[in-house]
């Protein structure tokens, strides 16, 4: 059983673009604009307005049930929603973003009656600094009739029945017809899942449903997102649901970093661990944004070299920093923590201990490699400059 802040952590843990974002959306008090000759008075787009609007003040970001959702995508996906996702976590730093409905229309063009698909359209946007209006996406969401009632409904469903499937060990792809399904790269995932868990000594998930698209605005268009932010849609973990997004052709099949995330998201979140030693365990394992770990140390050993004041404590300390710099610190010290004293020394790092500002990952490295003040960050420091020269 899945409590919702499990359900929340888990998806804030699975896209960076929202770790900083746990903060930022507030209650959903105003209303909606409509578009220009957006009907809401015909029916039933009268009905389906109506329905949509009281989703919206629920506050859709908080993944709660919804009386608003259709029940069967309920059943199925804890995170029903998954545009909301896109909506409410893609433009941290800015305000909640407000949505403007575009029109409410049939899926079939002529088709009005109660027993067709609608589609409902609309444009969330945020405001800068001056006040100017920033687009954030633009989505779509189903509306379908349940009993005598209109319910909205995800696109998933519906636009993936025709995909293929194919069932590697615990993993299903699911995929459209025009990709070229890889078959070793699948069953390289479905072997990381499998020795990823014996590691940890955890549980495998029963069952990933992986869904492979071929460009990251193919990914956002099946969930039901037009338009999103840039590098939202490149890939996504979802453990909530058991659930892989990949939509960059450099991973396709093969997704480490992403089955990191939902591999250890239930162990991590009952640690507490913090999200940058999160993106730590899926940088190191599974590299980033199509460029593997050594690369990304090599990185961080280049900026090491131009900054002589950045510091382990630095980036990953009290107050630490959730920024690409500090997810490859934290790789940086789980792969020596690995080196040194193999998953139990890996474990003990991520799980935080009492420091003197309050629980963080350094005190734990500190007890678990037995290195101590500035020896600890001597060490990882030259762990950084010999793995980045392989
Ligand atoms: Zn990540």
């Amino acid at each position: 059983m899945l409590l919702k802040p499990f359900v929340l952590a888990t998806l804030l843990i699975a896209a960076p673009a929202v770790v900083h974002s746990q903060k930022s959306p507030t209650p959903a008090t105003s209303g909606v604009k409509i578009g220009i000759r957006a009907d809401t008075i015909s029916s039933p787009r009268r009905e389906i307005f109506a329905t949509w609007r009281a989703y919206l003040q629920d506050g859709p970001e908080h993944f709660a049930r919804s009386p608003y959702w259709i029940s069967a995508d309920q059943q199925r996906w804890p995170i029903f929603d998954l545009a909301a996702a896109w909506i409410y976590f893609g433009a941290s730093g800015y305000p909640r973003p407000e949505a403007t409905l575009v029109a409410i229309d049939p899926v079939i063009p002529g088709h009005e009656g109660a027993r067709d698909t609608f589609i409902v359209r609309a444009l969330y946007t945020t405001t800068d600094s001056a006040g100017n209006s920033l687009p954030v996406a633009l989505t779509r969401t189903y509306a379908v009739q349940e009993g005598d009632r209109w319910v909205l409904a995800s696109p998933i469903p519906r636009l993936t029945a025709a995909w293929t499937r194919e069932r590697r060990g615990r993993i299903t792809f699911i995929f459209p017809p025009t990709h070229v399904f890889s078959a070793s790269r699948a069953a390289r995932s479905a072997r990381f899942v499998d020795s990823l868990s014996r590691a940890f000594r955890i549980a495998s998930p029963p069952h990933i449903s992986f869904y492979v698209a071929d460009r990251p605005e193919d990914l956002a268009r099946f969930v039901g997102v037009d338009m999103a932010v840039p590098q939202t849609s490149f890939g996504r973990a979802v453990p909530a649901n058991n659930m892989i997004l990949s939509g960059l052709p450099v991973y396709g099949e093969w997704y480490p970093h992403e089955l990191t995330h939902l591999v250890l998201a239930g162990w991590l979140a009952d640690r507490e661990v913090f999200g940058t030693m999160d993106e730590g365990m899926a940088h190191w394992l599974g590299g980033s944004t199509g460029r593997p770990f050594p690369v990304l140390m090599a990185e961080l050993s280049r900026e090491l070299a131009m900054r002589p004041s950045l510091t382990l404590d630095s980036l990953l300390g009290p107050g630490h920093r959730s920024d690409s710099l500090a997810n490859r610190a934290a790789a940086g010290l789980l792969a020596l923590a690995n080196e040194r004293g193999g998953v139990n020394a890996v474990k003990a790092v991520l799980t935080p201990q009492k420091g003197p500002h309050g629980l963080d990952h350094l005190s734990a490295a500190a007890d678990a490699l037995d290195l101590h003040g500035p020896s600890l960050d001597a060490a990882w420091r030259a762990f950084v400059r010999r793995t980045a020269q392989k």
